[in-house]
């Protein structure tokens, strides 16, 4: 049986980042997904992926900011540019206090940001006409991350670092022991000291004894062509938003971002609403409605958008009930880290979640608040 210091299951962004960050530490690692590097089968895929500190509460815009320092750390050592800061917009309505509890943690944090009415808006960012009943927060600090480049990124420092990768190879089982851990896979059997167990909306499949409360839920990301005048649509003059059901029709939350990964056509989608699926059951078609309403409210908040959508895409969202991240040792093998329970916002951390998985793997702590992760809220522990 080949042995290794760390295994890690799951190659998304969280597991791929563990990779680099066990590797980087001088572990023998090895790093297995059960399908392709680079597949659109899990939640780390595609073009693109908001990067914000703006949180309604301290502790996410602290590790927003640790995770700003990771991804520039990744950058340094890659020489791959991967964060472009486009500035970003939280847009909610005046008096309706979404916004409030948003700017009070960034000021606690002192990142900067900036409250900007509907007319500050338009002036500054034309691609955008909110009503006059909207304002918003302007946090220049926020970006795109290019997603599925960012993985893979990810894990070529990992490699170079020195872990093994290998993909097309699902883990069947895990035995825990006292002494450290044996994965089966399909390819064989693989034993290591530590395991980080990364495997997003498979979490549960892999440790069933956790009784994990985790939901997952089929997202679609919809790519709408601009009208043929696109400059007010580039990244240096449009910054990625949030809208909190902002429309005159007050339609549910959208967000989105300028052009970006594709030529013609910015990315939208809605945060809320998404149906929730057995992973035996999904499909990859688009739901009709979501996508009309979804074009409908971005066309309102975006006039020079035309409506006509040019392709989409489906993702993962993998929810805990509070929408707080899984990161903690398994409370009867602490050499064993689970990491997930992404619930829609997880990509912005990848490196700074990677490296704390191997804090925890390696040292049974970490310098991070990560409290409110643990396992023992879900009763546990
Ligand atoms: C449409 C959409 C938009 C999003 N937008 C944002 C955003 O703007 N900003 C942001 O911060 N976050 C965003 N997120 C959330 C973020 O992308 C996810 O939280 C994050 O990618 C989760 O990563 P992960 O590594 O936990 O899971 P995954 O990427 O799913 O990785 C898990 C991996 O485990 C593998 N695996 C499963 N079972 C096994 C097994 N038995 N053996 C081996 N391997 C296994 C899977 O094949 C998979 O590759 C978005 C998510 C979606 C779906």
């Amino acid at each position: 049986m080949e042995r290794y210091d760390a295994i890690v299951l799951g190659a998304g962004v969280i597991g791929s980042a563990a990779a680099y960050a066990l590797a980087a530490r001088g572990q023998r690692t090895l790093l297995c997904d059960r399908h392709a590097f680079g597949h659109d089968r899990g939640s780390s895929h595609g073009g693109s992926r908001i990067f914000r500190h703006a949180y309604e509460d301290a502790l996410h815009v602290r590790l927003a900011v640790a995770a700003d320092a990771a991804w520039t750390a990744l950058e340094a050592a890659t020489g791959e540019r991967l964060l472009q800061r486009t500035g970003g917009l939280d847009l909610g309505l005046v008096g309706g206090g979404e916004l409030d509890p948003i700017e009070a943690a960034l000021r606690a944090v002192g990142s900067d940001v900036e409250r900007l009415s509907a007319a500050e808006v338009r002036a500054r960012f034309p691609a955008f006409a909110p009503d006059d009943d909207v304002e918003a927060l302007y946090q220049p600090s926020a970006g795109i991350v290019p997603a599925s480049r960012a993985v893979a990124v990810l894990q070529r420092a990992a490699a170079a670092a020195g872990a093994e990768l290998r993909d097309r190879e699902r883990a069947t089982e895990v035995r825990l022991t006292a002494q450290g851990v044996e994965v089966d896979t399909e390819h064989g059997r693989v034993g290591a000291d530590r395991l980080v167990v990364a495997t997003g909306a498979w979490l549960g499949e892999v440790l069933p004894e956790l009784a994990l409360p985790l939901h997952v839920e089929r997202q679609q990301v919809l790519y709408v062509a601009v009208g043929a005048d696109a400059r007010a649509f580039a990244p240096e003059r449009m910054p990625l938003f949030i809208a909190r059901g902002t429309g005159r029709d007050r339609a549910g939350g959208i967000y989105g971002f300028p052009l970006y990964d594709a030529p013609n056509a910015i990315k939208i989608s809605d945060h809320q609403g998404a149906p929730r699926i057995r992973l035996d059951e999904r499909t990859d078609e688009l739901h009709e409605d979501r996508a009309a309403a979804t074009i409908a409210a971005a066309r309102r908040l975006l006039p020079g958008l035309t409506g006509r959508l040019t392709r989409y895409q489906t993702c993962l969202y993998t929810k805990t009930p509070d929408e707080r991240f899984v990161l903690d040792r398994h409370p009867e093998h602490p050499h064993v880290v689970v990491a997930g329970g992404g619930s829609g916002h997880a990509f912005k951390f990848g490196p700074l979640l990677g490296s704390i998985a191997a804090d925890l793997a390696l040292d049974g702590a970490t310098e991070h608040g990560i409290e409110p992760f643990a396992l023992a809220r879900f009763g546990a522990a």
